[in-house]
């Protein structure tokens, strides 16, 4: 797929997203390579310690409050803070139906249920109002999704948490870096926080993520459970001093360790975080202004004045006047692929897969604010190695997607 210049030559395809990996990335990895340990070691420990610091970089906080958990996924991560805080069955956890099937799937891996919830349409975050009404006595926890890379009110989280004595476990997948108040994700008071390092998030290793806790028992209990169960890390066994042959399996637990060959990349891209920030912003303001008399509604911004957005996604919605138009989700999207340009939608709402359609008995009318912005939604490709030009590109495809 691709695009006539006028001069005959076709321009490339404009992928939805592609990681930022530099030089020092390679290097450290390579050093990796060649240092003869691969698996989880001294780069993972280092990559936790230099997560734990950047959090900590408000100045206000000590780091060493901060137990930060490389696993090699979020998912992983997820599951594991659940996990340590005896999540079960017969338990159930609230998030919203409009997020990714790792952050509702992690419940059903320790046997307890899922309650979706929809989503306010100003922000495309859980719906607050029916967070609060959706708890029942069976109600052990609630997962936020940072949809986008835009806070949830964790004001409001912490203050239902207390009142309804229920935990809090962030999905902080979008979230690096995110304000809410002038305070990162990762920093508030929940139980746990996880954020992915996947190939398309705001910074990768791979595959990979981090658990976040203040709870030192949490977080005791996810590194054991991290790796089989065992109660000492095998970093630690293979490299002491003095013969350590000897540990206990206390837990049937998982192989969720991060390898040091992907904290290597962890290590470089973190340095860079702020960075990539600040180009995504950039990209982000230049779609706002380009779009401004579009037939659209742009991604919402934060509420408090000052606060980061991390843009993961630029996510833009059809208008009603874009309806009465009749311009279609799926015309845009099918205009922007002929342009060659790679969108996605983010996402198909948890209730309208099989799964959890058919487990829940969902309907798609319980989630009208999802389902409206799905069914209107495109994903633009938002990413730091998009040039000026790149971003051109894409404005112009989506003007004359919407007719202009
Ligand atoms: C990417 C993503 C995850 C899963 O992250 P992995 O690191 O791929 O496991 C979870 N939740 C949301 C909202 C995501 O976008």
């Amino acid at each position: 797929m691709s695009t006539e210049k006028p001069d005959g030559h076709k321009l490339p395809f404009l992928p939805f997203a592609l990681p930022e990996i530099g030089e020092e990335e390679i290097a450290e990895v390579v050093d990796t390579l060649r240092s003869g340990w691969v698996t989880t070691g001294p780069k993972a420990r280092q990559f936790e310690q230099a997560f734990a610091a950047y959090l900590a970089g408000d100045g206000q906080t000590d780091a060493n409050a901060l137990h930060c958990i490389a696993v090699n996924s979020a998912t992983a991560g997820l599951h594991l803070a659940l996990e340590a805080l005896g999540i079960g069955p017969g338990d159930e956890v609230i998030t919203t139906t409009h997020t990714f099937t790792a952050t509702a799937e992690v419940v059903r891996y320790l046997g307890a249920d899922v309650k979706l919830v929809d989503i306010d349409p100003a922000t495309l975050n859980i719906d607050l109002v029916a967070l609060e009404a959706a708890i029942t006595p069976k109600t052990k926890a609630i997962m936020p999704v940072h949809y986008a890379g835009l806070a949830v009110d964790m004001d409001a989280v912490q203050a239902i948490a207390r009142k309804h004595g229920v935990k809090v476990v962030e999905d902080a997948a979008h979230a690096l870096p995110t304000t809410w108040q002038g305070k990162l994700i990762g920093l508030h008071d929940s139980d746990a926080i996880v954020f992915s390092f996947y190939a398309n998030k705001t910074m990768t290793t791979g595959e990979g993520g981090m658990l976040v806790t203040r709870n030192a028992a949490l977080a005791a209990r996810a590194k054991v459970m991290r790796l089989h169960g065992i109660n000492r890390d095998a970093f630690d066994r293979f490299t002491a001093k003095v013969p350590s042959w000897y540990y206990e399996i206390v837990a049937p637990g998982f192989k969720y360790n991060l390898t040091d060959i992907a904290a290597a990349l962890g290590l470089h891209q973190l340095k860079r975080i702020d960075g990539f920030q600040v180009q995504r912003e950039h990209i982000a303001q230049r779609f706002d202004a380009a779009f401004a008399d579009l037939p659209l509604v742009l991604p919402p911004r934060p509420v408090n004045a000052g606060d980061l957005h991390a843009w993961h996604l630029y996510v833009v919605r059809l208008s009603d006047e874009a309806i009465a138009q009749g311009i279609t989700r799926d015309g845009v999207i099918d205009s922007l692929f002929a342009d060659g340009i790679g969108v996605s939608v983010h996402y198909i709402p948890l209730h309208l897969h099989p799964y959890w359609r058919d487990r829940y008995g969902l309907k798609p009318e319980t989630f009208p604010h999802s389902q409206k912005a799905y069914e209107r939604m495109v994903s633009l490709p938002l990413y730091t190695r998009m040039t000026e030009a790149d971003t051109d590109r894409v404005i112009a495809a989506v003007r004359k997607a919407c007719g202009r």
